[in-house]
């Protein structure tokens, strides 16, 4: 039985907008048609948080950390079923959503319900002659958030625990082309938590989601999604001077040296290039090759993108789904004809949808792609990685640098020494070396430039979703 109504304080009701329907992306086919929620809906959501704010914001960390490890718990108990509906709206291999995601999404609760009970600061005393002066860390009020289609739960995941961790209260709307774990997750919440620390409601971004942003009473604007939609919600947040949260995408750039061990590297970007089709806004899609791996990595890498398995009838054995709908499935499209239109570039594997039901697009390879080629510059969101060549650590930095993107990075070398020394000079997130695309709860996810700012994960989230106060008693 799919859950199919939104959380409105204690209530679980249908909205009462025009129907959207929620597609599953390896059949085309409908699985639900779910209303938008009003204006109307999402005012009554915020108020039933804003209510909710009075208590849950006075909570202890121990009390609102019993919570979430309860929550943990009843995630991992419906982990079965919950990654065999992400896989249907998603079109994801069950087993990836289910070994990968699952154990991540249950330990993000985990952690904040550690970390809440784990801040630390400034040391309180008299800064001031006969003043004593103390911190405080308190939540923020009511945080509406906004999460992408990528990994569904995931997000919601990582919006819903830092923030309830600090004693917000929220609503959170997922993406109206994959809402039903969020929908799911909302019913296990409705019988943790008490009425109106969180409410879901759905719908599209224009309406439902342009009606949460602007909501006078939401505090704090936390955002997953494109750099357009980011805009959207500076001006909305504008109105009413909010806080805002930005996660807005990447463009990974890849710089692997001449001394790289070429198998890894190439194991690495099959695994890390095309990790959900390429819809990951960490996904090492824009290599930058030294001159003597160069044609050995394109050689190597368009085999192994050619290896990898989709779209088999067992889904056990399937690498990666298809794109999330038929958009994004032509828009990845365009990208590679118009790469392969040029004639300094080669598609040295892929380069298509595979055709028959299901929004499928092969793992594509670009080779010669150039600094100022759209392909190096734009993120396309699919199954695509392009190669550049370099001449030396110097330029292979500027053009790693040259992007309006600054969420993740990597650096490829057997020579530790010159891994760390480009590390420091790149100007992202993150930055992996001899790896890509690792994240752990412990550690902050969050970008630079265009790609936001505000970190997910980690105690810097739980910073993010709380405000530092002084107090100032005079003695
Ligand atoms: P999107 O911006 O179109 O949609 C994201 C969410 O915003 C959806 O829930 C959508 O309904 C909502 N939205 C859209 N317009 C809105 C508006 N005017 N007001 C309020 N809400 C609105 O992005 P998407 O296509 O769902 O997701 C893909 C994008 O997200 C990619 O650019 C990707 O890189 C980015 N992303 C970033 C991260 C990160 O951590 N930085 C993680 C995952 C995805």
């Amino acid at each position: 039985m799919l859950d199919t109504e939104m959380l409105i304080g204690a209530k679980f009701v249908a909205g009462t907008e025009a129907p959207e329907a929620v597609i599953n992306p390896k059949t085309e086919e409908t699985i639900v048609t779910l209303p938008d929620a009003s204006a109307t809906q999402v005012d009554a959501a915020v108020n039933a948080a804003a209510n909710a704010f009075q208590t849950w914001s006075r909570t202890t960390p121990v009390e609102r950390s019993a919570l979430l490890l309860k929550l943990a718990d009843a995630i991992d108990g419906e982990a079965e079923a919950f990654a065999t509906l992400e896989a249907l709206n998603c079109g994801k291999p069950r087993i990836r959503v289910l070994q990968d995601e699952m154990p991540a999404v249950s330990d993000c609760f985990r952690f904040f319900a550690g970390a809440v009970r784990n801040m630390h600061g400034p040391v309180a005393g008299e800064y001031m002659a006969g003043h004593t002066s103390m911190i405080r860390r308190d939540p923020i009020g009511v945080v509406g958030s906004i999460a992408p289609w990528n990994y569904p739960l995931m997000m919601a995941a990582w919006k819903l625990a830092p923030a309830l961790a600090g004693g917000n209260t929220i609503v959170i709307k997922p993406s109206e082309q994959t809402p039903l774990t969020t929908l799911k997750l909302a019913k296990i919440i409705a019988g943790i938590f008490p009425e109106g620390v969180v409410n879901v409601v759905t719908g599209r971004g224009s309406t439902t989601g342009h009606a949460l942003i602007s909501h006078p009473k939401v505090a704090m604007v936390s955002l997953t999604g494109s750099i357009d939609t980011g805009r959207k919600v500076l001006q909305a947040a504008s109105a009413t001077v909010k806080r805002t949260h930005l996660e807005l995408g990447g463009k990974a750039p890849v710089i692997v040296f001449d001394d790289a061990d070429l198998g890894s590297v190439v194991a690495g970007i099959k695994a890390f290039g095309y990790y959900n089709a390429g819809q990951d806004c960490t996904a090492a899609c824009r290599v930058y090759a030294g001159k003597k791996i160069y044609d050995n990595l394109i050689a190597d890498l368009s085999s192994a993108a050619k290896e990898l398995k989709f779209n088999l009838p067992n889904d056990d054995e399937n690498e990666i789904g298809p794109l999330i709908s038929k958009a994004q499935k032509g828009r990845v499209q365009s990208f590679v004809e118009r790469a392969g239109a040029q004639k300094h570039m080669s598609i040295t594997a892929g380069g298509k949808s595979p055709g028959g039901k299901g929004f499928f697009f092969e793992p594509t390879v670009v080779a010669g792609a150039r600094q100022d080629d759209e392909i190096v510059r734009k993120e396309v969101f699919g199954p695509v990685v392009s190669v550049t060549r370099f001449d030396d650590v110097d330029q292979a930095v500027a053009f790693a640098n040259d992007s309006d993107y600054g969420l993740a990075s990597s650096v490829w070398t057997s020579d530790i020494g010159k891994g760390m020394a480009t590390a420091a000079r790149l100007h992202y997130g993150c930055t992996w070396v001899n790896t890509h695309f690792m994240l752990v709860n412990e550690m902050p996810h969050g970008g630079l430039k265009a790609s936001g700012y505000g970190k997910d994960l980690s105690m810097y989230a739980l910073e993010d979703y709380t405000v530092a106060r002084h107090i100032m008693v005079k003695l």
